[in-house]
């Protein structure tokens, strides 16, 4: 009986809907995605009720408008906007891993209309997707030709597919990598149709194993970067220019695989990662590399290398389900440009955070810590952090930084106030406290950080 006359006296969802207390909501969310969560928790309370949990007529309503507003924030926890990322991870995969170049941005957006992605708008006549992009990348990388895909995994497929399906890719054991998002080589390999031939042993692997395992089925030889983590001690493994002379002398290509696009040497920096017009250089027929990563560009898988094998993999029926959108076409070109035109460290936000130096973070962390006005309560410091490459490249890369440092009672609600704060803000928390590397944050993005820890809710109410 009881529960009765509380089922009789749950809302309709028409009444729910007109709560003004959903006005807010209503107006950044689709109607109709709201009146699911209202019916979803209507549909709630009226499973409680039936389990035999009582209610009070008169918290029936609120109860159904918490749930409402707890979803609506799940729901603008996942709406994707820009972020400050204080994280001091540079390519912060969840974060999208490189932020684009300004000149790429504008590209982007000029390419989001009608734009000549198929056309040189000179002739009237249909031109190949990407021309452009790709004759300014082989002139960059030194290589004969060049092809863009979706991203590197995507480069990696097609590759394997086209070159090798049917048929065997010497890979050293210590090679076979898991990249991060489950992303695996032994299952791309799997799923392109080649077969797999480990030689050598996880630690070492020399010429001689590879060349006992060249055969009748052998297709190629791969080279896989050990991107997200490293060796050390015992171990060895052939130079890439040992492996072309093996595969030439045997006719068989070599592809490298790369994982990010560095094209500087950053050994300046303390940082060593494979550049591409060395590997071009040492012969490889096939370097694939991301386009989002040390190369600073959209995601993007960039494959350059011999003529004749570009052709190959050009021809295939994958390569029109694996092809790049013309907005990313159109960021990447401008990425390239940058690149081509010597001004890489100064353009491109990856590569101006990599070559930060600590003392020009430490003043600017002084600066931002001068203009904020915390509670009584907190203890702000500026502390030494190291930052990280992050994103699948340079695992060893120590990148001595300096951070804003801030303690006080509930570190981890002043963590999620950060987030969403306009602009959110991504920070670290280490040994209790919240870090801000500002390493990863651009000169043009203090301002908005500022106000963002001085607004009401940052570092007074926590
Ligand atoms: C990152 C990486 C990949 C995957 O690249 P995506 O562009 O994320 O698909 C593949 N191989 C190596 C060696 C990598 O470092």
């Amino acid at each position: 009986m009881m529960a009765d006359s509380q089922l009789r006296n749950l809302p309709s969802v028409d009444k729910v809907m007109r709560d003004h207390r959903l006005d807010e909501i209503l107006r950044s969310t689709p109607r109709a995605i709201v009146v699911d969560w209202v019916r979803r928790s209507i549909d709630l309370l009226r499973n409680k009720i039936l389990a035999g949990d009582d209610r009070n007529e008169d918290l029936v309503c609120n109860e159904i408008l918490q749930e409402v507003l707890s979803l609506s924030a799940a729901d603008v926890g996942t709406r994707m906007r820009s972020v400050i990322n204080a994280t001091g991870i540079i390519l912060h995969t969840n974060l999208g891993r490189a932020p684009l170049a300004q000149a790429a941005i504008e590209r982007m957006v000029e390419a989001a209309r009608y734009c000549n992605v198929e056309m040189n708008l000179e002739t009237g006549q249909r031109n190949r997707r990407a021309t452009r992009v790709c004759e300014l990348l082989s002139r960059l990388t030194g290589a004969e030709a060049s092809l863009v895909v979706n991203n590197c995994a995507a480069a990696t497929l097609l590759v394997l597919q086209a070159v090798a399906s049917g048929r065997e890719v010497i890979v050293s054991r210590g090679q076979l990598v898991e990249i991060g998002g489950g992303y695996r080589l032994p299952e791309v390999f799997a799923s392109s149709g080649a077969k797999l031939r480990e030689v050598g042993t996880t630690n070492r692997t020399y010429i001689h194993d590879y060349e006992r395992e060249i055969g009748e089925k052998t297709a190629a030889i791969i080279r896989v970067h050990r991107s997200n983590f490293s060796q050390q001690g015992f171990v060895h493994e052939p130079e890439l220019h040992e492996l072309v002379t093996l595969g030439n002398s045997r006719g068989i290509p070599v592809i490298d695989d790369i994982g990010s696009g560095c094209l500087h040497d950053l050994s300046t920096l303390g940082l060593r990662e494979p550049v591409v017009f060395e590997s071009v250089r040492a012969g490889a027929a096939l370097v694939l590399f991301s386009g989002d990563k040390l190369f600073g560009g959209p995601q993007s898988g960039l494959i350059v290398g011999q003529r004749t094998w570009i052709n190959v993999l050009e021809k295939n029926p994958m390569m029109r389900a694996l092809r790049a959108d013309k907005l990313i076409l159109a960021a990447l070109e401008a990425t390239v440009e940058c690149h081509l035109s010597g001004g890489a460290f100064a353009e491109l936000p990856v590569l101006v955070s990599v070559a930060r130096k600590p003392a020009e973070i430490q003043a600017q962390c002084e600066n931002v810590c001068a203009r904020l006005q915390p509670d009584q309560r907190l203890s702000i410091t500026v502390v030494p952090c190291v930052s990280e490459v992050g994103g699948g490249a340079i695992p060893d890369a120590r990148l001595e930084s300096f951070a804003i440092r801030i303690v006080g009672q509930s570190v981890d609600r002043l963590a999620l106030h950060l987030r969403r704060g306009t602009p959110s803000v991504l920070t670290k928390i280490q040994g209790g406290a919240i870090l801000l590397d500002l390493r990863t944050v651009a000169v043009d993005q203090i301002d908005a950080l500022v106000s963002c820890l001085n607004s009401r809710k940052c570092l007074h109410v926590w």
